[in-house]
């Protein structure tokens, strides 16, 4: 290909300053280096956690340094890969994920944990292994976020960030497997463990909720409550497997009170899928002493929530799940193949599809609640 070997030009958004809309530059990519995969980016969602990284930084989410690319739930093809790479050629599908996976640690090979900590420190910085980023703006280093920064045409990340996926998978669907829906669905899946028959509650019905409902209903779960305090919300997650939506503005009480009155006890699992101390707690309270377990999915980096000591006791579990427990590079494609074989929902929770150009727009409608996920083409003008 004409591009191998060479410093690539395209189009990104890019995050200059924390708070401030992103814009769309003409940025420089620069070869992989060893053990890296550059990846022409299809599409891409738009995560929370990418809002919360622009606008809460500082406030919940530790500093990153800026400029920033961000975005990291996204799908693409390999463009080309950099010297020792032997799992990946020009061509190849691929999901590039923010949670490694080298295969080879003490972490990797535990069945007990999805955290491998493989180019870690310098992910969570911005850069790659040989401590700089390969994208640059009007002579500038640009970081990468959490090692991806699929809100650019073409981004180079670490091999054993990516995971290579089947050919006929569709890239503006699966790209949700990078991060929200796969987070959701394992945290009832894997972290919660929910099991058939039982009552669960689902706090916060975005992408990372409805995929959680959608987990529990897989689980064959029989009694699934959604809370959220965005109505618009119930419909859907009705469509996912919600059995009852609550909005915890329409009580006077804690929701905690009213989802252990209606389910005369407590729920045996809460998830959180918000990012807010305080809903961590009400899903915490929410779970039915003796066995209850809550699992939090949603993000904050320097806030602290406080439990009641008793609570948990009297036998309640408290976890919390990072990309929903899947060994990313390994599970990924598995979870491809589910939907693939329509065991598992994409399409449901896309609601918006934009032009990179568009990308502010998303964010916008992802804050004001009108969106689940909107999926952004990276390579249409
Ligand atoms: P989203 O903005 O689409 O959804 C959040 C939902 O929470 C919205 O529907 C909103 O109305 C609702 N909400 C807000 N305040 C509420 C309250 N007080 N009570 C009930 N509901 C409330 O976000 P998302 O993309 O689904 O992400 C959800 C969370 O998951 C974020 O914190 C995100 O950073 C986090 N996340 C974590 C991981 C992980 O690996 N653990 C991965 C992806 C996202
Ligand atoms: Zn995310
Ligand atoms: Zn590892």
């Amino acid at each position: 290909m004409a591009t191998v070997g060479k410093v690539i030009t395209c189009k990104a958004a890019v995050a200059w300053e924390p708070g401030k809309p992103l814009c769309i530059e003409e940025v420089e990519v620069a070869p992989p280096k060893a053990h890296e995969v550059r990846i022409k980016v299809v599409a891409t969602g738009v995560c929370h956690t990418d809002w919360e990284y622009l606008f809460e930084t500082g406030k919940g989410m530790k500093f990153r340094p800026f400029p920033l690319v961000l975005g990291h739930e996204a799908a693409g093809i390999v463009e080309s890969t950099g010297p020792e790479v032997t799992r990946f050629s020009p061509g190849d599908k691929v999901i590039p994920l923010f949670l490694p996976y080298c295969g080879e640690c003490e972490r990797c090979l535990s069945p007990k944990t999805n955290h491998c900590k493989k180019n870690w420190t310098n992910m969570q910085a911005g850069i790659l292994a040989d401590g700089t980023s390969r994208i640059s703006c009007k002579g500038q280093q640009v970081y990468q976020f959490l090692g991806v920064s699929s809100f650019s045409q073409y981004t180079v990340v670490p091999d054993t960030s990516v995971a290579k996926i089947r050919s006929d998978a569709p890239l503006d669907k699966v790209c949700l497997l990078g991060c929200g829906v796969s987070t959701g669905y394992g945290a009832a899946i894997n972290a919660g463990k929910v099991e058939k028959d039982s009552s669960c509650a689902v706090f916060g019905l975005g992408a990372v909720g409805l995929a959680a409902v959608m987990g529990c209903k897989v689980a064959m779960a029989r009694r699934i409550i959604g809370v959220d305090i965005n109505p618009d919300k119930f419909e859907k997650a009705r469509q996912f497997g919600a059995t009852d939506c609550i909005n915890p503005r329409d009580y006077s009480k804690p929701i905690q009170e009213v989802v252990v009155e209606k389910t005369g006890g407590g729920v045996d699992y809460a998830l959180e899928c918000v990012g807010s101390p305080a809903i961590m707690n009400a899903a915490f309270e929410s779970t039915r002493d003796a066995w209850g377990t809550c699992v939090i999915a949603g993000w904050t980096e320097t806030e602290v929530m406080s439990i009641s000591v008793e609570k948990l006791l009297m036998g309640r579990t408290l976890k919390g799940t990072y990309f929903g427990g899947w060994k990313s590079v390994k599970d990924v494609p598995k979870l491809v193949d589910d939907y693939m074989n329509h065991k598992l929902k994409l399409d449901e929770f896309i609601t918006e599809k934009l032009p990179l150009v568009q990308i502010n727009k998303a964010f916008d409608l992802l804050k004001s609640g009108k969106s689940i996920r909107t999926v952004v083409s990276l390579q249409d003008s």
